[in-house]
C-alpha cells in the first residue's frame, strides 16, 4: 500500500490507515499498566510479541509477500510515533526488530534468504537484532574487529559486540565482520549457531524493559548462503540500517514528547501552589509551549525524512524487478540511488538529532513541572528522562550527526571524522 497524498505534503491518513492506527492505539493502551510493571521489574515486556503481532504491527512495513502489512515508510513512523507514547523501551524493541531488523532483510537479501528469514519474522516466531557496536568500535565502526574466514561452504566468525537490543532472545541477527582481505561484510547469523553466545547486559540507566546483550562469536559458524548482499559491502549496509533506524527513533521521539505534554497539562491544571493551578503561571506555560514547538518541529522533520526514504525505497524495489544484477548497480554508485540514498541518510540524521535533542528537553521540562512527584521511579515522566538520554547516543551519538551533517554541506575536504 502506498501513501496517496505525498506530493501535496498532505499527512491525512486514509481510512484504512486510520483503522490500523486505532489499532496500533488499542495495542498499546492494551499493555500500559503491565509495561510499567515491567519496567519497574526490569523484565521484558512478554505481551508486546502477542498484542502487537494481532495487527501486524510486527511487520508493518514489511511486503504483504513476507506476511508483512505492506505499509509504506510514513504509516510505519505514524505507528512509531504512538508506540513512543508508551516510553523509548518499547519503540526501541520495534526499531530493533523492524527497523534495523526486518527492514535490512527486505532491503539487501536474496529472494531464498527472504523467504527463509521474514515470514517467521512477521509472524513473531523469531524476534530480530542488528550487531554492529564493538567495545571498542562504536562511533566508529569502521574499526570493528571481529573478523572472518571462509572455511568450506562457511564463515568463521570470531569477535564481540555489545549493546545488541533484543540479543538476549532474538533468534536472527545481522552482523558485521571484517574479512582477510580488510573489507567489512554482512552476515545472517542464527542465534543457535555452533560458537554464537549472548549475554544480558545488566547495569543499565533506563530502558528497563528492553533487554542488551553482549554477544561473543567465538568460531561461530555462519553458511556462505547466509552472506548478506556483496561480500566486502557489509558497512553501505549497517550505514543504510542506520537511516532507518535513525528515523524510527525520531518518529518515537515524538511520541514520548507528545505523552510528556499530556502529563504536564494534566498535572499542572490539577496541582495548586501560591493559589493558583501550576498551568497558570507563565513559567509555567513556557516549559509547555517549549514542548509544543519541539513536538511539532520534530514532526515535519520525520514526516520529510519518511517520504524522502519511501522514495528510495520505491526505486530500490523497481530496480530489483526488473534488473536481477541489482545489487551490483546499487554498488556501481548508481546517480539516482546515491541521490536518493543521500537525500534520506541526510534528513534522517537531522530528525535523530533535533527529535532526540528535544524529546530529552521535554522530558526534563515535564519532570521540572512535576516537582518531587516528577521525581520518582512510578512517575511516567521520570522513565521518559531516563529513557531518553539514550536516545541521545544510540544510533549515532548526536555529536556525530552534527559532524555529519557539517561535514557533508563542507565536502570531502573537511571530514570531520
Ligand atoms: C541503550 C543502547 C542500545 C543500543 N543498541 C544497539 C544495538 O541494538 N545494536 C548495536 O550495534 N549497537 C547498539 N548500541 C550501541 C550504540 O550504537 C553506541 O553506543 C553508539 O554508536 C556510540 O558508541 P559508543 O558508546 O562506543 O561511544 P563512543 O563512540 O566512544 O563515543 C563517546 C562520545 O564521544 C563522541 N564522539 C565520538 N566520535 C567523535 C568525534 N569524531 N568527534 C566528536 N565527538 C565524538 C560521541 O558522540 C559520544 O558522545 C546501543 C547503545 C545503547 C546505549
Amino acid at each position: 500500500m502506498s501513501y496517496t497524498n505525498l506530493s501535496k505534503m498532505n499527512f491525512d491518513v486514509t481510512d484504512e490507515q486510520k483503522n490500523f492506527l486505532d489499532n496500533v492505539d488499542k495495542a498499546c493502551k492494551s499493555i500500559r499498566a503491565h509495561e510499567t510493571q515491567c519496567y519497574l521489574e526490569e523484565k521484558s515486556n512478554d505481551m508486546l510479541v502477542p498484542e502487537f503481532g494481532k495487527i501486524g504491527m510486527l511487520g508493518c512495513p514489511i511486503s504483504k509477500k513476507y506476511g508483512g502489512l505492506g505499509y509504506d515508510i510514513l504509516t510505519y513512523a505514524f505507528a512509531l510515533e504512538r508506540i513512543g507514547r508508551e516510553g523509548n523501551a518499547i519503540r526501541t524493541f520495534f526499531s530493533v526488530h523492524v527497523s534495523i531488523g526486518q527492514m535490512v532483510l527486505q532491503n539487501w537479501a536474496d529472494e531464498e534468504q527472504k523467504k527463509r528469514y521474514l515470514p517467521q519474522t512477521t509472524s513473531g516466531k523469531s524476534i530480530m537484532a542488528f550487531a554492529l557496536t564493538e567495545p571498542d568500535a562504536g562511533s566508529d565502526p569502521g574499526s570493528m574487529t571481529t573478523k572472518f574466514e571462509e572455511q568450506g561452504d562457511n564463515f568463521i566468525l570470531n569477535g564481540k559486540k555489545h549493546w545488541v537490543g533484543n540479543g538476549t532472545f532474538a533468534k536472527v541477527m545481522t552482523t558485521y565482520a571484517r574479512g582477510p582481505d580488510g573489507r567489512i561484510s554482512a552476515f545472517i547469523v542464527d542465534t543457535d549457531s555452533k560458537g554464537f553466545h549472548a549475554e544480558e547486559m545488566k547495569n543499565k540507566m533506563g530502558l528497563l524493559s528492553i533487554k542488551n546483550a553482549e554477544i561473543t562469536f567465538q568460531n561461530c559458524v555462519v553458511p556462505k548462503k547466509n552472506l548478506l548482499g556483496t561480500k566486502g559491502k557489509g558497512l553501505s549496509i549497517a550505514y543504510s540500517a542506520l537511516i532507518d533506524g535513525r528515523l524510527s527513533v525520531a518518529a518515537g521521539a515524538i511520541g514520548v514528547m507528545k505523552d510528556c505534554l499530556d502529563e504536564s497539562i494534566t498535572h499542572s491544571q490539577k496541582r495548586q501552589q501560591h493559589g493558583s493551578a501550576l498551568a497558570k503561571k507563565q513559567l509555567i506555560q513556557e516549559h509547555l509551549s517549549s514542548m509544543i514547538l519541539n513536538i511539532e518541529s520534530s514532526r515535519w522533520l520525520v514526516y520529510r525524512t519518511a517520504v524522502a526514504r519511501q522514495k528510495l525505497h520505491d526505486y530500490v524495489e523497481t530496480l530489483k524487478e526488473k534488473d536481477t544484477n541489482w545489487q551490483e548497480k546499487l554498488n556501481r554508485e548508481d546517480k539516482e540511488y546515491s541521490m536518493l540514498r543521500g537525500k534520506a541518510d541526510r534528513l534522517a540524521a537531522i530528525a535523530k538529532l533535533h527529535s532526540t535533542n528535544a524529546a530529552f528537553d521535554c522530558a526534563n521540562r515535564a519532570v521540572q513541572i512535576f516537582g518531587s512527584f516528577g521525581y520518582q521511579k512510578t512517575s511516567r515522566v521520570a522513565r521518559h528522562f531516563l529513557d531518553s538520554r539514550a536516545i541521545m547516543i544510540y544510533e549515532g551519538a548526536n555529536e556525530v550527526l552534527k559532524l555529519k551533517l557539517a561535514s557533508l554541506e563542507l565536502g570531502d575536504k573537511y571530514q570531520a571524522y
